[in-house]
């Protein structure tokens, strides 16, 4: 059974005491209304994480939204992935778009990102998305799996099978214009018939593949509905409780 995960990106938003108050409503919400198994997380600025992962009290997950690819050394201003698993987060978000688009990061570069993760416990939540451009002129497929073969594919199956994927088309995020559930469900079809292709079915089957991109609680039951969509990483409306607990429940 693949595991079924919301999963909130604060980006950069939120001063601490900020944080901390949201946090504490999601948690105080999802312990009272999370009637089923799926899993709730907060990928949260670094500030944020040691003082949520004491919040959490297991009913809220926690991650960060990115982390180097080395294990410690002289890098100055970046956080190792060991540092994050220190204070008690479990999850990151590799690849997300911005991250793609404002830093320039790579392929290559969020393979060895999403290698030191594993390496330290943490559950890569594995972001790979086409343009508004790559929709329109029909090389989405190509762009997608060239994002996979060379982020994700050079991973043992044992490894691949901790990972969390999350399809994110760059055209959606942030712009209130959603995938629709045929568009989604099409794309998490394919990059599950990919990895079926390189792993087998068996992993393929088991392997969570997220929706993100201006997905709220209006949209996410039709989108979660879809075989293939596993839940949704959600960054907008994961500033508000409510709208972030409503989408959680969802899977209730
Ligand atoms: C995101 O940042 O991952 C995202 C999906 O943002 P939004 O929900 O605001 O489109």
């Amino acid at each position: 059974m693949r595991k079924k995960i919301v999963a909130g990106n604060w980006k950069m938003n939120l001063d601490y005491q900020e944080g901390v108050s949201l946090f504490s409503e999601i948690v105080n919400m999802v312990r009272d209304e999370r009637k089923g198994n799926q899993i709730a997380v907060i990928c949260s600025p670094f500030i944020h994480l040691n003082s949520l992962s004491q919040l959490a009290g297991g009913v809220v997950k926690i991650g960060a939204q990115n982390c180097h690819q080395n294990e410690s050394g002289a890098f100055t201003g970046e956080i190792s992935a060991k540092m994050l698993s220190s204070v008690g987060c479990e999850y990151v978000i590799i690849g997300h778009s911005e991250r793609r688009q404002y830093f320039a990061e790579s392929d290559e570069l969020l393979a060895q990102k999403t290698e030191l993760v594993l390496k330290n416990n943490l559950t890569p939540i594995f972001c790979v998305g086409e343009t508004l451009d790559e929709r329109n002129n029909g090389s989405y497929y190509h762009v997608l799996k060239t994002q996979l073969e060379n982020g994700l594919f050079n991973l043992s199956a044992d490894d691949f099978a901790k990972i969390v994927l999350a399809y994110e088309p760059v055209w959606a995020i942030g712009t209130g214009l959603t995938a629709t559930p045929e568009q989604a469900q099409d794309i998490h079809a394919f990059i599950r018939a990919e990895i079926e292709a390189k792993y087998g079915a068996n992993l393929a089957d088991n392997t969570t593949i997220l929706y993100g991109g201006s997905c709220n609680a209006k949209n996410a039951p039709e989108l979660f509905a879809q075989h293939d969509i596993d839940g949704g990483l959600i960054g907008g409306a994961s500033l508000k409780s409510r709208d972030f607990v409503d989408i959680i429940k969802t899977f209730n």
